[in-house]
């Protein structure tokens, strides 16, 4: 006499290879049923003795494929139907909820087989299996098969053939198999001339010796690739691209050779060699990476090479690779030969490519280390789509554009919450028709059609703009609460907490610029409580690339006119008499002199104060320099005051100007009285803090505040899976749309 049971799973259950190893260990087990893939997971029915029941139930939850993850399970006994054995069922397609895979690197499975010289796919530079390779990059719509792929257009060879149907194989309804007979094929062209196959590596790599910037094609779109090591050629690439200073990631072989340029704790070293893949921050040696790789800062992006088609570069390169997204300064990345002709034609030398389709493109994530914690900074491939599974259902579906800088969109429908990939700043027209093909993405993928629509309350933003041109019900939060929110999400925490948005700027409840806030909020309402003592910003906009016009504001707060210009400092000597004394007028008549309450461009008067940024080319640059500055012993904090329900550094702005120390020494006294002040505000309230913003980007500032709250005892929230910038902002309004209204239904 048997038992039957019924397994309900959801997770990342589907395209992981989890079908067959669910027959494997049913078979294993001596027990008969059946596994199928239905819309929102897979059903496992399964009836044996009560013993081979429960070993299999303990081991399907220990023994998933490496790509699986469970996020439920519910077991219910069922009627006894007396199979005859085990088999993988066809799939039944009832709701689109099934999850949406990321791409992941190939796997240690696959490399060996493209180092092997008797496989058949021997240096095949598309290996992939169930384990490992494209998923989102290449699809059209779900459920996840192959002709809804761009994997379509080739047509399996027998041997491929073979392997897919196998449910005993790697490669069992593994969607982009291929091999040399049958998949995609390796091209290079170089000044007119085109080579194919294995001629294409040779000549490729041989320009890359030669110091040339070839464009390779990655999984959710090309890099620009040249020698890191190689001065002129990193130069070249810089002038080419229009990017003065921004660092440029480097990929390298091994992970040996990032110690020999940078120094790794433990979390790091796991992190770059996780399956994902990121581009992780690390601190960077003196050593040969070309000194305009990343300018002026102690920090470098680097990662291992994820793809085959990189692996087979490293096989005869010795030297690092600076692999930057291949774009057009801030625009999205690019994922066709076509427009990479159009628009890249004299940054790149040459293009390695092959004809597999990038559908979605996706940019490197990029991930950096804090203590023993990882954090977020760019969201993006091996990570999402990300999906995030709700304690509770909305009744609507709701879309969350985000913000206007690192965008990315958020849905939430029944008790999921799926947040793509990052789309970037919005700033062009290029960046927001990647915007409108991302919305319509996750539509398709999700069978999604909007019921609410959350934005942010800037009436400028062009996602604002949009969301209002639906002709459907539209909500707006603030910018810094949906910050805070963003976390609140991602800890799942429905308690109030005190939160800390520290950012760069936000439209503000009143028509200003906020970024230096603090918030007693929950997921449905929050409180300012403290802010930053609002100062103006000289020239508006300008200011974002000019830290000096954020400092001489700063000044006019404090000082007239000629003691300004009586300072001998650095801020000042970065103008001229004249242009202070016309910048003064425009800040007595308020003419384009907004005023905020940022603490992100608070870094940037610093950083020119005491001499270490005038002005920049991209955005968070004063802070990286900064943060490069800034010793990591511990500082004297300066003076500073709260009262009135603000903070006041007026005491820390004199201090700097008397004192005038070194750059390094103002940069670390400043981060300490951030953090002081934090400290003197959250022990006032009693209560767990959540640090959100972009300003938490700043290692220095992170590390200093951590070891503050943790001698204090103050407990606190960071956010880790999802960003700690603006990449958030579309989670954080999606929580609060799915938060209110199922507290209207209660
Ligand atoms: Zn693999
Ligand atoms: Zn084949
Ligand atoms: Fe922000």
């Amino acid at each position: 006499m048997g038992v039957s049971r019924c397994f309900e799973v959801e997770g990342r259950v589907q395209g992981v290879g989890f079908r067959p190893y669910v027959n494997r260990l049913a078979t294993e087990c001596a027990l008969g049923g059946y596994v199928l893939n239905h819309g929102s997971g897979v059903r496992i029915v399964v009836e044996g003795d009560l013993a081979a029941l429960e070993a299999f139930e303990t081991r399907l939850t220990q023994e998933i494929p490496p790509l699986a993850s469970i996020d439920r399970l519910q077991v219910d006994m069922c009627q006894e139907e007396g199979f005859e054995g085990f088999e993988i069922c066809q799939s039944h397609e009832t709701s689109k909820s099934a999850i949406v895979l990321p791409d992941m690197g190939v796997c240690n499975n696959c490399l060996d087989e493209m180092h092997d010289p008797a496989d058949r796919r021997s240096g095949y530079w598309l290996i992939n299996c169930t384990d490992c390779g494209p998923r989102y990059s290449i699809m059209q719509t779900v459920p996840y098969d192959r002709p809804h792929t761009s994997m379509r257009v080739f047509e399996m060879c027998t041997d491929c053939r073979n392997e897919y149907a196998d449910a005993s194989n790697r490669r069992y309804h593994a969607q982009p198999i291929g091999c040399y007979q049958c998949g995609p094929k390796l091209s290079f062209s170089e000044t007119g001339e085109v080579y194919e196959g294995e001629a294409a590596l040779t000549h490729a790599i041989k320009a890359l010796k030669s110091g040339k910037i070839v464009a390779v094609k990655g999984l959710g779109g090309f890099h620009l690739m040249c020698n890191a090591t190689d001065e002129p050629s990193v130069r070249l690439l810089r002038e080419r691209k229009r990017r003065p200073a921004k660092p440029f990631a480097v990929m390298f072989p091994d992970v040996q050779r990032i110690r020999q340029h940078a120094e790794l704790c433990e979390t790091e070293a796991a992190l770059i060699e996780s399956a994902e893949k990121p581009v992780v921050l690390v601190k960077s040696k003196t050593g040969s990476i070309a000194p305009s790789v990343a300018p002026g800062i102690e920090r470098l992006g680097v990662f291992l090479p994820y793809t085959p088609l990189q692996h087979r570069l490293f096989e005869t390169i010795a030297f690092p690779l600076v692999a930057t997204s291949a774009n057009l300064s801030d625009e999205p990345i690019i994922r066709s030969e076509e427009e990479l002709a159009f628009k890249l034609a004299d940054v790149a030398d040459g293009v390695l490519t092959h004809n597999r389709e990038i559908v979605n493109a996706c940019d490197d994530s990029v991930m950096q280390v804090v203590g023993t914690q990882s954090l977020m900074l760019r969201l993006a491939r091996g990570f999402a789509p990300c999906t995030l599974r709700s304690p509770f259902k909305t009744a609507k579906k709701v879309l969350a554009v985000g913000g206007h800088q690192k965008s990315t969109v958020a849905l939430a429908f029944e008790d999921k919450i799926v947040v793509s990939p990052h789309i970037g700043d919005l700033g062009s027209l290029e960046a927001f028709e990647y915007f409108e093909r991302t919305l319509e993405t996750f539509k398709r993928f999700y069978d999604f059609e909007p019921d609410l629509i959350v934005c942010d309350k800037h009436p400028g933003y062009e996602t604002t703009k949009w969301a209002k041109a639906q002709g459907i019900e539209v909500l707006e939060v603030q910018h810094h609460y949906a910050h805070l929110l963003a976390v609140l999400a991602e800890h799942q925490i429905e308690e109030k907490v005190l939160g800390f948005a520290f950012d760069g700027t936000g439209y503000g409840d009143d028509g200003t610029i906020w970024g230096g806030e603090v918030l007693l909020a929950d997921a449905t309402s929050y409180e300012r409580v403290v802010s930053l003592k609002p100062f103006r910003l000289i020239g508006g906009e300008k200011t974002v690339r000019e830290p000096r016009r954020v400092a001489l504001g700063l000044l006019f707060e404090h000082y007239s006119l000629d003691e300004v210009l009586a300072l001998d400092i650095p801020t000042v000597k970065a103008f001229s008499i004249s242009e202070i004394q016309r910048l003064h007028g425009a800040w007595q008549k308020d003419l384009n002199a907004p005023v905020t309450s940022s603490m992100g461009r608070l870094f940037d008067a610093v950083a020119s104060l005491c001499g270490v940024a005038q002005e920049v080319t991209y955005e968070g640059e004063s802070g990286l320099l900064l943060e490069s500055f800034a010793g990591t012993s511990d500082a004297k904090p300066y003076g500073f005051s709260i009262e009135d329900q603000t903070i006041d550094l007026s005491p820390m702005l004199r201090e700097i100007v008397v004192l005038r120390g070194e750059a390094g020494d103002v940069a670390s006294r400043f981060m300490a009285t951030v953090a002081e002040v934090m400290v003197a505000i959250a022990r006032q309230y009693g209560m767990k803090a959540v640090f959100s913003g972009g300003v938490f980007q700043n290692r220095t500032l992170l590390v200093q505040v951590m070891k503050r709250f943790a001698e204090e005892g103050i407990g606190y929230y960071l956010p880790s899976r999802f960003p700690v910038n603006d990449g958030a902002v579309s989670l954080g309004q999606v929580w609060y749309a799915m938060q209110k209204e199922r507290h209207l239904r209660d």
